[in-house]
């Protein structure tokens, strides 16, 4: 006989390391359940980054002592009664797993109060073993203590990673947690010290001063999308902030914070050319829709979901993301202050030793700390803030100078007719008819089989784009329109390079993104590149456009097309104020 079947405790000690990675880990799975418990306020101290002591208090609603002495049981839960709640599940936890598996690798005690008991009860649980339950004198709610994390499996042990990261990655769980959770209380403590302390909101808008601090909060916009029964709410950040990272990304199904591709893909989407290659955006994501179109018993840490109908789920949250941004891009909310300060007092400070979280000084301009670096707010675009500017003439060939009501603007012309090229491009793709032009004498553009092919399924997409494309020969098409906007040239180049772009789409999702790629690539092709004096009627025209037109400040890779410079910043830089 080669197998053997595991012992209890070595299975339990396997099925552990799935669920408790690392402190943090341990901190998620209790806060999880605090908030199962309907906690309100639940208080999190650590003791070196909880390698000694993690203890998490809630004030929800108990256990009674049978349901203690069984909570520390494997596969021991409350939360699924009958076989059909696997496919609804509407709690953060349901395996029944976390308490046992906590035990099994550290020295558990749970402590628990149900509101009409006489006295609370104990239990503890260390390296597995269960020992007696016994009353003891409790507040109502639920206190859990691990201590000595993974004292019996050195290796895991071994893995941890310096203690600042450890607690970084405690303080990223609580903030998690309490970004889905404005109403709850939370406070985390860190060997004697305040790490956190986010007292209960009414407004998600006002728990992000608390969890970002200002500086980032102010430019996190809040936006709603509703869509039969799915949700797709929350807050982000429009153009002028953005992030060399996804850290301000935050993705939120039903509440449970997930890493999930599928969203933050559509959630880049969203944000299509607004943004820089490599930059991101911050965004807090919630997406709500009926438990039972999610999977949320993927993996046992639950930061993975499964949708029941993916495609669907991208689409909404790209148009949520892409329609508040145009809202944004049209009537900036205000970015003044909206929360008093207590919410951000001294509490955030605590943690700068750990160099954990930034608090960037009150009202300071531009600044970099870490690596954040944020742009100060964009200035509110009116109506017609573009054709009310006063043109004063142009500069090497390329820029506009204007007079604006704040000052000076610089305008490049290039990037303002790209982004012109492209919004025309778009409005006429998404009506269904894009202006073409038939060419008198058809191109040709030979490809091999494989792109041949390719292009045959693909033809019904490029004719969106405004190409007319036929077979001629077996290794060959003829180029018999193109979009309008193209100017006079060789257009095989332009065919090839969608086709190779098409080869890889798959999902709708993807798509669309290399539409738009492919449109900023036509977008691009149909501006004259050579430098050109404008006359001051072409300058009026151009600005007139840019009135027209949504996400006029951006190129469609991202560039500006605007830089202002305000009186004060004129003043300081002739050092009439400092
Ligand atoms: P799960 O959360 O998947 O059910 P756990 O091992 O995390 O599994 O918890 C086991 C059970 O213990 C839960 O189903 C719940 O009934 C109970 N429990 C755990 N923590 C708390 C708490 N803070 N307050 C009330 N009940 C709790
Ligand atoms: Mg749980």
């Amino acid at each position: 006989m080669k197998i053997q079947v595991l012992s209890d405790d070595m299975a339990s000690r396997i099925a552990a390391g799935e669920v408790v990675e690392r402190p943090a880990s341990a901190v998620k799975e209790l806060i999880e359940n605090s908030l199962d418990a309907g906690a309100t306020e639940i208080f999190v101290l650590i003791e070196k980054s909880g390698t000694s002591l993690i203890r998490v208090s809630d004030d929800g609603e108990g256990m009674a002592p049978e349901d203690l002495n069984l909570a520390v049981e494997r596969h021991a839960t409350s939360k699924l009664k009958v076989d059909e709640d696997l496919f609804r599940i509407a709690t953060l936890g349901f395996r029944g797993e976390a308490l046992p598996s906590i035990g099994s690798v550290s020295k558990l005690q749970v402590v628990s109060r149900a509101p009409n008991a006489p006295t609370g009860q104990k239990v503890c649980v260390e390296g597995g073993r269960k020992g007696e339950m016994l009353p003891t004198a409790a507040a109502f709610g639920t206190s859990i203590e691990i201590q000595d994390i993974f004292f019996n499996t050195p290796a895991r042990r071994k893995f941890l990673k310096a203690p600042a990261t450890e607690l970084s990655h405690i303080c990223d769980a609580v903030n998690r947690m309490a970004l889905a959770y404005p109403g709850v209380h939370f406070r985390l403590e860190h060997d004697g010290r305040t790490v956190a302390d986010y007292v209960s909101v009414n407004d998600g808008k006002d728990r992000l001063y608390q969890v970002f601090g200002r500086e980032i909060a102010k430019g996190l916009a809040a936006f709603d999308w509703r869509q039969g029964e799915l949700a797709a709410h929350g807050f982000l950040s429009s153009a002028p902030l953005s992030f060399p990272n996804a850290r301000y990304l935050y993705t939120f199904v039903n509440r449970r914070y997930v890493r999930d591709k599928v969203l933050t893909h559509a959630v880049l989407q969203g944000y299509e050319t607004l943004l820089m290659k490599g930059q991101y955006p911050a965004v807090v994501l919630f997406l709500d829709l009926p438990f039972g179109d999610v999977d949320v018993n993927v993996h046992p840490a639950k930061f993975e979901v499964r949708f029941r109908r993916q495609s669907d789920v991208h689409e909404a949250v790209a148009r949520a993301i892409r329609h508040a941004l145009r809202q944004e891009a049209k009537e900036p909310a205000p970015r003044g202050e909206t929360i008093s300060s207590n919410y951000f007092s001294g509490v955030r400070e605590a943690a700068l030793p750990y160099g954990l979280l930034t608090r960037p000084a009150q009202n300071d301009p531009p600044r970099a700390y870490g690596d954040v670096f944020v742009l100060p707010p964009r200035p509110e675009r009116q109506e017609g803030f573009y054709s009310s500017m006063r043109v004063l003439g142009q500069i090497l060939g390329c820029y506009l100078v204007c007079a604006s009501s704040q000052g000076l603007a610089l305008i490049d012309q290039h990037a303002a007719h790209e982004r012109i090229a492209f919004e025309k491009l778009r409005r006429q793709m998404d009506a269904g008819k894009v202006a073409m032009q038939n060419l008198l004498i058809p191109q040709t553009v030979r490809l091999s089989a494989g792109e041949m092919m390719l292009l045959e399924q693909k033809l019904d997409i490029l004719q969106r784009f405004g190409f007319d494309l036929e077979p001629f020969g077996p290794d060959a098409y003829a180029i018999n329109s193109v979009p309008a906007l193209l100017p006079e040239g060789d257009y095989s180049q332009v065919v090839r390079q969608m086709v190779a772009d098409l080869a890889e789409v798959d999902t709708s999702g993807k798509l669309r993104e290399h539409l738009e790629d492919r449109l900023a690539t036509i977008a691009c092709h149909s501006v004259i590149r050579a430098n050109r004096m404008l006359e001051m009627d072409e300058m009026r025209a151009l600005l007139n456009e840019l009135d027209q037109i949504d996400f006029a400040t951006q190129c469609p890779h991202g560039r500006p097309v605007l830089i202002e410079i305000s009186r004060d910043e004129l003043e300081r830089m002739f050092k009439r104020i400092v």
